[in-house]
């Protein structure tokens, strides 16, 4: 049995600013996918941009070749949950429910960050799933407060998604440490018990990414090893940001509002 660390790696002031600094590039990335994302537009052509845009901002989309992975952002239509590969023949139509993960590394430090979009006009329902997602995303960015513990996030997420409605809540998937690496320790779930787990610290950097469905929560994935769908082929929304404990609160990397 594994031990689990009781502590997460403490970034300092200077970090969590090159951090930030990854985290607008990202922000800005999904900011020009969100707009050109509309019906007739190939998941491909959205990888492209995507691509352009870090590479042009100086640093390296870190999806690309990440474990093999062959672009720089996931895209994930309908019922695909997270890990969607962009293609040509991936052409998005009207009523179509994209999620776009995006990360990007600029001086060793990175930035990931996902949304869901509406393509087109898109069923209420469709809007509902990705509301209650980015809700529950941002209920647990809320709970990212010094002198908590991990899961206290996590049942901030689950709480959220709980009372918004009868979605499916994944948990095969969760978020993730982030800082020098894209994924670094601990797992962040996105449901349990709140109060237990590693201490949240100022400087402590988390990336908050629940996942919901319109159906069941079980996954399958396909078999070109990435992408994971839903197992009864309802709709899935992904909303991620990273974030950063500090004295005043979380702040939101990838935002760029914050
Ligand atoms: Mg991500
Ligand atoms: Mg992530």
């Amino acid at each position: 049995m594994l031990r689990r660390r009781r502590t997460i790696e403490v970034k300092s002031p200077g970090q969590l600013e090159a951090m930030r600094a990854a985290g607008i590039i990202v922000a800005k990335t999904l900011a020009l996918i969100s707009a050109a994302a509309k019906p007739g537009v190939s998941t491909a052509e959205l990888d492209a941009l995507a691509e352009q845009t870090i590479r042009d901002a100086g640093a390296v989309p870190s999806f690309k070749g990440y474990h093999g992975f062959p672009a720089s952002i996931c895209a994930s239509v309908n019922e695909q949950i997270v890990h969607g590969i962009p293609s040509r023949g991936a052409v998005l139509a009207d009523g179509d429910l994209i999620s776009v993960d995006c990360g990007a590394i600029l001086d060793g430090w990175h930035g990931d960050s996902a949304v869901t979009l509406a393509v087109g006009s898109v069923a209420l329902e469709d809007l509902a799933l990705s509301k209650a997602t980015k809700n529950a995303m941002w209920a647990g960015v809320k709970a990212a407060v010094p002198g908590g513990r991990l899961t206290d996030i996590s049942h901030a997420v689950e709480t959220a998604a709980t009372q918004a409605g009868d979605f499916g809540q994944i948990i095969e998937y969760g978020g993730h440490g982030i800082g020098r690496e894209m994924h670094m320790e601990p797992f962040l779930p996105n449901v349990g018990k709140p109060g237990k787990g590693p201490r949240l610290e100022v400087g402590v950097t988390l990336a908050i990414e629940p996942m919901l469905t319109r159906g069941t929560n079980k996954t399958v994935e396909l078999d070109d090893g990435w992408t994971v769908i839903t197992a009864d082929g309802s709709r899935a929304a992904h909303w991620e940001h990273t974030v950063a404990i500090t004295a005043d609160g979380p702040w939101v990397l990838t935002e760029p509002a914050q």
